[in-house]
């Protein structure tokens, strides 16, 4: 049968892309190796310089990956023992493992029914005088609801750090993520908007004593060769990844459009299905779709995963147990039925196949096979 025949359509097709851009990146690679330039680095500097212009923000700080983004930016914060930071339970674990490194107790808090991004109210709410910062996850590629959470934050004189790794180049009231709070932190794994071909991360801010520091703690708390200021880590970024991302970086806005048009045509072709229940919509320009995620009926996901598998499409759910129900926190103590909006998204997620070289027509076929799924199960 024709069906059985056609190729796997993947989440994420990293050789697809790479196959519109071999040239160049193979020549950005070549140059790297040919002057063993490793570790720094012409191209480190340049992503840097480009990847802040890119951002809208003064400065960019590569580093090893988007957890040590995210961890060096706490640290570089001054935040450690005896505080808290405020951290959506609906997010991978990276956000809060960043926490426990620095030294701080991550305190979760539910999310938002319509864009599964952290909740303003239950972050208001979950406040303490040991609050030392709040991380509100950009998730799947759109901002948090940043206003109230940063008017809230600077009330009681929190730190605020974006974790943007799975949303570069969205935007939020027309400002580009990264410049929203006071520092924020990307990820570079494959499979992100902006992927390396390996681990890569940076941290973005608009503030030059925060950027100087992150620039220290990466590189062994150097000031100098071997002058070193403070007991630092190595976590740079990879040169050859460097001159990965800056070969990309130029094609990201319109990967990001393409994005953009495919999630459209899958709202389009999905919001008639009654079984099926949509995110809301975000504002134009706003939303990058790092994921495109309906939301299924709890008893109907399994099957239709399943059948959707037997059509040759593969699908995610991000994520299926919520942080605060993880075993790594159990010592924590939060209770099943804490957190509703985030332990319902578990059990109701789905995410399709998404990445700007998937054809319409695939689009869909993939929309067509979930509904008619949707509507048998
Ligand atoms: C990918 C991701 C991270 C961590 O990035 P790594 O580069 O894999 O360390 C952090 N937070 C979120 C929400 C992510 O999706």
């Amino acid at each position: 049968m024709a069906a059985q025949s056609q190729a796997v359509v993947p989440l994420v097709d990293l050789v697809a892309q790479y196959r519109t851009i071999q040239p160049e990146i193979d020549q950005a690679v070549a140059g790297v190796i040919g002057r063993a330039a490793f570790v720094g680095g012409a191209e480190n500097a340049e992503f840097e310089t480009k990847f802040a212009a890119f951002c809208e923000a003064r400065h960019a700080v590569g580093v090893g990956n988007g957890t040590d983004a995210l961890f060096l930016a706490l640290k570089a914060l001054g935040i450690g023992a005896g505080q808290e930071v405020i951290v959506p339970a609906n997010t991978f674990i990276a956000t809060s493992e960043a926490v426990t490194a620095a030294g701080a107790k991550p305190v979760f808090v539910d999310v938002d029914e319509g864009t599964a991004t952290i909740s303003v109210a239950a972050f208001q709410a979950a406040i303490t005088p040991r609050t030392a910062a709040v991380i509100p996850v950009h998730l799947y590629g759109r901002s948090a609801d940043m206003a109230p959470i940063v008017a809230a934050a600077k009330a009681h004189g929190i730190a605020v750090v974006e974790d943007a790794a799975q949303a570069h180049g969205a935007r939020y009231q027309g400002k580009r993520v990264g410049t929203l709070g006071d520092v924020a932190c990307f990820s570079f794994y494959p499979g992100k908007n902006l992927g390396a071909y390996g681990d890569g991360g940076a941290v973005v801010t608009n503030d030059e004593a925060l950027a100087k520091r992150v620039r220290m703690l990466r590189d062994h708390g150097r000031k100098s060769k071997y002058l070193h200021e403070t007991e630092g880590h190595n976590s740079r970024l990879d040169n050859l990844q460097a001159a990965v991302l800056l070969t990309k970086l130029p094609h990201l806005q319109g990967w990001n459009e393409k994005r953009v048009a495919l999630a459209d045509l899958y709202r389009k072709l999905l919001e008639k299905e009654s079984t099926l229940h949509l995110m809301a919509p975000a504002k134009a320009g706003e939303h990058v779709y790092h994921l495109f995620v309906v939301r299924t009926r709890p008893e109907h996901r399994e099957a239709i995963q399943k059948s959707l598998s037997e059509a040759g499409i593969s699908t995610g759910i991000h994520y299926p147990v919520p942080l605060h129900l993880q075993p790594a926190y159990s010592q924590a103590g939060y209770k099943k039925g804490v957190f509703p909006v985030t332990e319902r998204l578990a059990n109701e997620v789905l995410s399709l196949p998404m990445y700007a070289e998937l054809p319409d027509a695939t689009a869909e076929r993939i929309a067509h096979a979930l509904a008619s799924s949707a509507a048998r199960s």
